[in-house]
């Protein structure tokens, strides 16, 4: 196993070649990379490839998406440092952690009891305080705690969930994959003057999110 010297090469290696060379700029996005131990997110058995050029298992059938993937979403949320945020999908937990780097607070919705669980602790255990992580269906977002600054979801769905266009804060940014359960693009969605313009940006390959306003579970 690479001792947390190495653990910190590789991340600095990752950030130079899978981020700045595919242009990724934002410096503050490329900050929180460098800064989050993404190893800490994956299971045991994974932590050799955290730094690698994919995504990897986190179980439950679930991943935890290619370090390029979370960089791009991040960066075309244009965060300044005040955002309130609504992350669905919490995963792991890595990318809630670059989140909280990022903004000011950070509110994430996972289906999945026990993930939800792991990521809570792990993120404890790391020092992050303004993370708070709800179990339930986040394809309607959180209405208690709402208006939102940014919305991110990490798993696709067949359209935009109404819910989370009502949550979003006027001039919020939105971004998410949106298309079919085997390709999808991720859209942006800018909220300005009460209408919302979509930017169709790059094509991915997310998990379906399952719920009320996303895919039904098969
Ligand atoms: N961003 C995460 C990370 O850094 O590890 C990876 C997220 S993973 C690609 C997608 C997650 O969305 C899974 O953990 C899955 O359980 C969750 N999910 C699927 N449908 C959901 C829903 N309706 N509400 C909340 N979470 C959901």
């Amino acid at each position: 196993m690479p001792t947390e010297e190495e653990f910190a090469v590789q991340r600095e290696r990752m950030v130079r070649d899978q981020l700045i060379d595919r242009n990724i700029a934002d410096p503050r996005v490329l900050d929180a990379m460098r800064r989050v131990p993404r190893h800490q997110f994956v299971p045991k058995e994974y932590q050799f490839a955290a730094y690698r050029d994919r995504p990897l298992s986190i179980g439950y059938e679930q991943t935890i998406s290619q370090p390029y993937i979370v960089a791009f979403m991040l960066e075309t949320l244009q965060m300044s440092g005040h955002e309130i945020v609504l992350e669905v999908g919490t995963g792991s937990g890595y990318q809630t952690a670059l989140l909280a780097e990022l903004g000011a607070c950070v509110y994430s919705v996972e289906r999945h009891r026990m993930l939800a669980r792991q990521s809570g602790q792990r993120l404890d255990e790391l020092g992050y305080e303004n993370i708070e992580i709800y179990v339930g269906d986040g394809s309607q977002g959180l209405a208690d705690m709402a208006p939102f600054d940014c919305i991110i979801v990490s798993a696709s769905a067949p359209s935009l969930p109404k819910p989370l266009m009502g949550q979003l804060r006027e001039a919020g940014r939105l971004i998410m994959p949106i298309g079919d359960r085997r390709s999808q693009y991720l859209e942006r969605v800018w909220r300005v003057d009460n209408e919302f313009q979509f930017e169709r940006l790059l094509q991915v390959m997310f998990v379906p999110l399952i719920g009320r306003y996303g895919f039904k579970e098969i």
